[in-house]
């Protein structure tokens, strides 16, 4: 896990902050501290000049190759996002209207998941798909502690399956919630949680299996059917029945427009809840995340409150009390927006984009794709073995940052530690046009690289991956 405490100032030297004498008015500080409140007021525009000019250091979002999160709304939804910028998703009584949008747009999504009876489900808009997934997770562990009581048996060790490749909000849970972590290690023959040997993972103590719709390491599917399967298995030989959460941040809003034959969703019996990130392929700001449950019976009422609504009350469940309820309009705008075939316009694009890039740069030849960008807009690849001894994929990684391109390369999770790929993820916005300069860049750099007579230093070689 990834420590972060304590280094606050290690970028940060400077004790205080330089006003741009353009903006500094007479009689006012044209220094502010940096980590101490300031004494005294400055003026409004002041203060706005400087807090622009410190966020204009941020890395150019267009550029940014490495994260899944929307960086680019429309006009309409800029001027509803200011417009709602004030509105509380807890205040249900006072913004009833948010409140009943926020209910629509969890059950456009739990229609879109192919639910069985989409009007007995249940679900919630969250900050984002970590605290999704919090909440998927106790649900489970929930369901099982209420089982184990009533069996009369210890609810002293849970432990929840999945892959290697999880993302760390997986960890978080685990650890937050004192439960067991079980990880299946991914191989090169098992590139995925597969259903391949988990039966060996799986016992009474289990609260369920993670499956992930668009693995964060490659963008690549677990196949949720099979892993169904292998616990359709595990119930016959030993009346285990374990349920499945799918972990959908960007995938479920990618295969129900692009790939509406796999079955990886409440179609599946086994599919207790999904959760997506509605600032990903949802393609709204930061902010957003959904949670979805097959029914009322898959989330404990004892985990849900009641807050007031109406004169009545509401069922609510989540980790927070205040947050911000913009985010949920945005996103009903963007399904009013777009509609079906608007997504399936939007995300076919960027499949394509990500097809022609993995095509492009496995033309080059230094390279070796993991996978091709088919499930996700999302592909990896590694060095073909054999092709350098000079430099690895973080030099190439650095050498793309000097041209403003955020491409990170990384190690793999356990088993491949010793694999390193580097990983594009598509977004709208990465247009065909911009796609294009980026192959051109990274042959130059990678000609540049392969013309080296000895080796790249390597101290300042670093997975530039947040998980
Ligand atoms: C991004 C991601 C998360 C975390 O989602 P946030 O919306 O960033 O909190 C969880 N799981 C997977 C598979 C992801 O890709």
């Amino acid at each position: 896990m990834r420590k972060t405490h304590g280094r606050r100032r290690g970028a940060e030297t400077a004790e205080s902050v330089a006003v741009n004498p353009v903006f500094a008015r007479p009689g006012e500080a044209t220094e502010l501290p940096r980590f101490v409140l300031p004494d005294d007021e400055s003026l409004p525009e002041t203060a706005y000049q400087i807090v622009h000019d410190e966020a204009m250091l941020d890395g150019n979002a267009r550029l940014n190759l490495a994260t899944f999160v929307g960086t680019w709304m429309d006009e309409e939804a800029d001027k509803l996002y200011l417009r709602a910028a004030d509105k509380n998703m807890i205040d249900k009584d006072e913004y009833p209207q948010t409140a009943a949008i926020e209910a629509r747009c969890w059950a456009m999504l739990a229609r879109l998941w192919n639910a069985p009876d989409p009007d007995a489900t249940i679900g919630t808009s969250t900050i984002g798909s970590s605290e999704a997934c919090m909440l998927g997770g106790l649900a489970l562990k929930r369901r099982w502690q209420h089982a184990r009581r009533v069996a009369g048996k210890s609810t002293e060790k849970p432990n929840l399956v999945m892959s290697s490749a999880v993302q760390v909000c997986w960890e978080k849970f685990c650890n937050y919630w004192d439960v067991e972590p079980r990880y299946v290690p991914i191989t090169e023959e098992h590139r995925t949680l597969d259903g391949h040997g988990l039966a060996g993972y799986v016992d009474e103590n289990t609260i369920g299996v993670v499956a992930i719709m668009g693995v964060t390491y490659t963008g690549m599917y677990e196949p949720v059917a099979e892993i169904a399967r292998a616990l359709d298995d595990v119930e016959r030989r030993t009346g285990l029945d374990v349920p499945i959460h799918v972990d959908g941040a960007s995938g479920a809003m990618i295969a129900p427009f692009c790939q509406p034959d796999v079955a990886w969703d409440f179609r599946l019996d086994r599919v207790a809840s999904i959760n997506t990130s509605g600032h990903k392929y949802g393609l709204v700001y930061p902010g957003l995340g959904w949670v979805v449950w097959r029914d009322r019976d898959a989330l404990p009422d004892d985990l849900v409150f009641e807050v007031s609504y109406l004169g009545g009350t509401m069922p609510t469940f989540a980790l927070n009390f205040s947050r911000p309820g913009a985010q949920v309009l945005l996103q009903y705008y963007m399904f009013l927006r777009l509609g079906f075939a608007g997504y399936r316009r939007v995300q076919r694009t960027s499949l394509d984009v990500a097809q022609y890039l993995a095509g492009e740069i496995d033309r080059i030849g230094a390279f070796e794709l993991w996978n091709h960008g088919t499930d996700i807009p999302v592909f990896a690849w590694r060095l073909r073995p054999g092709h350098t001894e000079n430099w690895s994929l973080y030099d190439l990684s650095e050498r793309l940052r000097t041209r403003g391109w955020l491409v990170p390369a990384y190690p793999m999770p356990d088993d491949l530690t010793d694999v390193t790929v580097q990983r594009i993820v598509v977004r709208n916005g990465l247009s065909r046009d911009l796609a294009t300069s980026l192959v051109a860049d990274i042959e130059t750099e990678v000609r540049w690289l392969d013309a080296l007579p000895a080796s790249m230093p390597t101290e300042h070689r670093h997975p530039g991956f947040h998980h």
